[in-house]
């Protein structure tokens, strides 16, 4: 039995008590991921760990797996792509302790506030986006199309026109 997520997370609060949370999200509850994606299909999966690290920092280790749709930029057939990520975060209260974040891990901005847990997933998600996303092979065209003939659907309407 899976307990129900939060919308709101304490990360402070949940690192001092050594915290998971686990789930996943379809793409349609994501505000901005739904407007990037060609077709709202899909789903993040998610895994986090809050803790406290030995400098007392709050930090989240976790990873996000998931696959939305896209368009090829090559050939504009969907294309499905998968997405992974590993996350490794230090939530600071304050931009101005951004000195404390360690190398190996970003900043997580919170203003000392709960943040939402489907925007604290979607950011990741859209990190982990292809910049151009395409087929490694493209869908060979139809041999028929390049006769120019009638086994072309488009040649019917432009003729009707
Ligand atoms: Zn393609």
């Amino acid at each position: 039995m899976s307990v129900p997520l939060p919308d709101l997370v304490d990360v402070d609060r949940l690192a001092l008590r050594g915290g998971r949370l686990e789930g996943r999200f379809a793409i349609p509850r994501f505000d901005r991921l739904r407007d990037m994606v060609a077709e709202p299909d899909g789903e993040i999966a998610f895994a986090l760990r809050f803790y406290q690290d030995s400098e007392g920092r709050s930090r989240i280790a976790g990873t996000i797996e998931g696959r939305v749709v896209l368009v090829c930029q090559r050939c504009l057939q969907r294309i499905e792509q998968g997405l992974a990520a590993e996350m490794d975060l230090v939530a600071l209260a304050d931009e101005r302790d951004l000195s404390r974040v360690p190398a190996e891990a970003e900043p997580l901005l919170t203003g000392g506030e709960p943040v939402r847990l489907t925007e604290l997933i979607e950011d990741e998600a859209i990190l982990a986006l292809p910049i151009v996303a395409v087929h490694e092979q493209c869908a060979a065209p139809d041999p028929g199309l390049s006769g120019g003939g009638d086994a072309n659907p488009f040649a019917v309407l432009k003729r009707d026109r």
